[in-house]
């Protein structure tokens, strides 16, 4: 299959990018590299380097390159930003979409892979979370993106798109040693962490103590980066099964799918949740550092706790993390950032990287 991976340069995206080559599957990547990295790009994969607000370039390379789907990285995804800008989440996040999708439309390009959030639910009434549980997004990033699954869900209904949306938890972690995290602003909270022992930073704040959880710190579900990138192979391997393969009923009954059967709306994570007392420690254990850590006024906009059931996506597409363990997700982390500490600025350690 020819797939489009949009802010395929991005963290979760070059993962992807990378194993829908393993594949055996061509991949272009579009990234405007705004928060993304030129060096993430897999090599074999083709990069265009341009903006989804750009309706013309969407248009011909759906066209060109014959794309046959499309999974949707691209996002600004700092959930406390978006509750000092939300215009600019509502622009880059939702605004975009559209532009991809009506794109796609005029292209006939009629699967998409998009990498929803776990930011949708808001404070959730129990956990774990179920993918029907009420939707009441605490930020405006996570409206941004309900916006566009409700868009998604239209253009399922009206022009038969075919659709599958994945609710990541909290992504973390590292595919490779020399494939991790670098956001631009750092915000997330194991690499800020981990900045403390690399000497970047003198102490971890811990974004409010008082919340209702054992600690009084927020609790998270930390699903590892390669975890969360198998999903999207599986979802797409299902939306292709669901329209072309000339098999459906064989392959998907056995998932418990048909072929007029609703979008594929997934939770991802690990089904345990961490507080942030408890990722410090973590990484204390791991990296051997004393990692000095100071209570903060909480950060707006972030929900007590937020856990996932899976078991949806377990069950209908048979995904299993191969990574759950939270010291495994901390290590692979460390074991990046530690021969990275410049992120992808340092060329010299990954020669063989795209310049
Ligand atoms: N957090 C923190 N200090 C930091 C960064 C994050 O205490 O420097 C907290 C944040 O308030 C949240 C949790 O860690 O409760 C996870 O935040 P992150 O930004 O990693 O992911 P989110 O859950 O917002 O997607």
């Amino acid at each position: 299959m020819k797939v489009l991976v949009t802010g395929g340069a991005g963290y979760i995206g070059s993962v992807v990018a990378e194993e829908l080559l393993q594949a055996g599957h061509a991949v272009v990547v579009i990234d405007n590299l705004s928060r993304g990295h030129r060096q993430a790009v897999p090599l074999d994969a083709e990069l265009a380097v341009g903006d989804l607000a750009d309706r013309a370039l969407l248009d011909r390379l759906l066209r060109e390159r014959s794309i046959d789907a499309v999974i949707h990285f691209a996002a600004f995804i700092e959930a406390g930003e978006s509750m000092k800008a939300p215009e600019t989440f509502f622009r880059n996040n939702t605004a975009n979409a559209l532009t991809l999708l009506e794109a796609m439309l005029a292209s006939g390009v009629k699967r998409i892979v998009f990498s929803s959030t776990a930011a949708l639910y808001g404070d959730p009434e129990h956990t774990p979370i179920e993918e029907d549980d009420p939707l009441r997004p605490a930020n405006a990033y996570g409206e941004s993106k309900l916006l566009v699954e409700r868009m998604l869900a239209w253009f399922h209904r009206i022009h038969g798109l075919r659709y599958a949306s994945l609710r990541y938890f909290n992504a973390a972690g590292a595919s490779r040693p020399d494939r991790g995290e670098a956001h631009q602003p750092e915000t997330h909270l194991i690499p800020r962490i981990l900045a403390v022992v690399l000497g970047r930073a003198a102490q971890v704040n811990i974004f409010g103590t008082d919340y209702p959880t054992a600690d009084g710190t927020c609790v998270r579900d930390y699903i590892h980066v390669s975890d969360l990138a198998h999903a999207h192979l599986l979802a797409l391997d299902a939306l292709a099964g669901l329209r072309e393969k000339g098999l459906p009923e064989e392959g998907l009954r056995k998932k418990g799918l048909r072929e007029d059967s609703p979008p594929l709306i997934y939770n991802l994570g690990n089904g345990q949740g961490f507080s942030v007392r408890e990722v410090v420690e973590v990484a204390r254990q791991v990296t051997g550092h004393p990692i000095p850590a100071i209570e903060c006024p909480r950060r707006p906009g972030d929900p007590a706790v937020l856990i996932a059931s899976s078991q949806k996506i377990r069950r209908e597409l048979g995904w299993q993390p191969r990574f759950p363990e939270l010291k495994t997700i901390v290590e692979s982390a460390w074991e990046w950032h530690r021969t990275h500490a410049e992120g992808y600025a340092n060329p010299a350690t990954d020669a063989s990287r795209r310049k």
